[in-house]
């Protein structure tokens, strides 16, 4: 019985070891080699980001040791001859595919199907993205989070929002007070952030806001749907941190002008509300509308699990839309990018984020799109590139361990062939990633690639969405 007491006073005080922590640190098990990049150009992204020419960059274990210091006896060299090293990119706004069923068919039944972690993360690795926040976050993606840790799997850093005020998920946020006990609830069981949701009601909404203030959580989230055709200073307020779309401010109104996106600018400056601005999700959008080929013909389509693969082609929402509609999106989109512009002007602080996982967005591959796309809406190379690493960071407030490349920092960084301050495709160029200090070469990468392009297509009989949602209803 002491033994027992013991043991639960154990675990409640590693709870709040861990608590404490925005983002749980890799374990000593992923113990790695030491490196060094030589000759190589850095791009710091920080403050003044100064590239450093020719450098060496040393990495020992998970963390970089130096830059221009000595080399290590033992270190392994990589020639970064004509190479660009950037840090490691983070997606601000990912929907990772865990396993997990909405429905209680009986008591003891589990997921309906289960996915192999590594799988589901090698196109992020692939891709240089080494941090993502998860924005529907549930406990089984702090299970993928524990076996990245645990070194398990090799995959990006997992930041967890738990929504709030969800349609189906969250029954108990329709009232301030279920609000306030969701957002207390979410804190309890290690979500480092909540995520508002559409369907809150006003009173609510500022509720969970208020709430999270109290208890030190950060909100990211949609302005809820109880909002819309209210003035624009209705729908900003101090603490409401980070609006997860510029789709969340183009639905709020009709006046789709330059003056409406600075007033929506000025306003998120006065409350220090950041934005991810996600235009890559709405031309994503367009295009699965117009036709499912725009799906199949994305590069990163053969990594996305076959049942996602059936999903999106089979019970596509977005598929033959109506043209009134597609012209209303077209709108938006346009919309959008004098969105980025008025808070480039504003000087509000924009994250990459792509809402990676849903139809038609292919997690990893769609931030090189998204970087793309914000450079076309009027950011530069290098503007995109902060809002991708340091500014992630800051926001997650873990820019003292990633988002740079700098001494001490974790070893997340990206070795590119070509200088993307030059062109901003060249961050698909990938030479190499350092995950946590641990190396992939492109070698390595295509390898992982190509074990989920090949477990794909052989299971891929396996994995019929119509038939998964049939066998529901038997
Ligand atoms: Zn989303």
């Amino acid at each position: 019985m002491k033994y027992l007491k013991l043991l639960t006073l154990f675990i409640v005080i590693s709870f709040n070891v861990n608590a404490q922590n925005k983002l749980n640190l890799y374990s000593d098990k992923q113990a790695n080699d030491t490196y060094a990049i030589t000759h190589v150009n850095v791009i710091p992204m920080t403050k003044d980001n100064t590239v450093i020419k020719n450098a060496t960059v040393v990495i020992q274990r998970t963390k970089i040791q130096s830059i221009n210091g000595a080399i290590p006896k033992h270190a392994k060299i990589i020639d970064g001859t004509g190479k660009w090293l950037i840090p490691g990119l983070i997606d601000m706004h990912a929907h990772t595919l865990a396993e997990g069923s909405p429905f209680i068919m009986y008591p003891t039944k589990g997921p309906l199907v289960s996915f192999n972690t590594q799988n589901i993360m090698t196109p992020y690795i692939a891709n240089g993205v080494t941090t993502v926040f998860e924005l529907s976050a549930r406990p089984e993606n702090i299970g993928q989070r524990n076996e990245i840790i645990r070194g398990d799997v090799i995959g990006p850093r997992i930041a967890l929002a738990k929504v709030i005020g969800g349609s189906k998920t969250n029954i108990t946020s329709k009232t301030p007070s279920d609000a306030r006990n969701a957002v207390r609830m979410a804190k309890e069981d290690q979500y480092e952030f909540i995520k508002a949701y559409t369907w809150l009601n006003q009173e609510t909404f500022k509720a969970v806001i208020d709430e999270a203030k109290k208890q030190h959580i950060k909100v990211v989230g949609h302005i809820p749907k109880a909002f819309e055709g209210k003035p624009a200073k209705d729908i900003f307020m101090p603490h409401f941190g980070l609006i997860a779309h510029a789709e969340e401010l183009s639905k709020q109104t009709t006046d789709y002008s330059y003056k409406k996106a600075q007033e929506f600018a000025r306003l998120a400056k006065e409350n220090n509300t950041w934005l991810i601005p996600n235009v890559l999700n709405i031309e994503s959008i367009i295009g699965q509308a117009k036709s499912l080929e725009n799906i199949k013909k994305l590069p990163g389509f053969k990594y996305v699990h076959p049942l996602m693969q059936s999903k999106w082609l089979t019970s596509n929402s977005y598929y033959d839309t109506s043209d009134e509609l597609l012209e209303y999106l077209q709108k938006q989109a346009n919309f959008h990018k004098l969105i980025v512009k008025a808070f480039k002007e504003y000087g509000v602080p924009m994250l990459v984020g792509t809402d990676a996982g849903i139809s038609g967005i292919v997690s990893g591959f769609s931030l090189h799109d998204e970087l793309n796309l914000l450079v076309q809406a009027g950011l530069t190379n290098e503007e995109v590139l902060v809002s991708a690493t340091r500014l992630g960071a800051e926001w997650l407030e873990i820019d003292d361990k990633i988002g740079t490349v700098e001494a001490g920092k974790f070893a997340d960084l990206v070795l590119l062939n070509q200088n993307p301050l030059n062109n901003i495709n060249n961050t698909r160029n990938i030479s190499g990633v350092f995950v946590n200090g641990k190396w992939l070469d492109e070698t390595k990468i295509d390898a992982m690639l190509l074990e989920v392009e090949n477990w794909n297509n052989a299971n891929k009989e396996n994995y019929d969405w119509n038939t998964l949602i049939k066998s529901l209803n038997d």
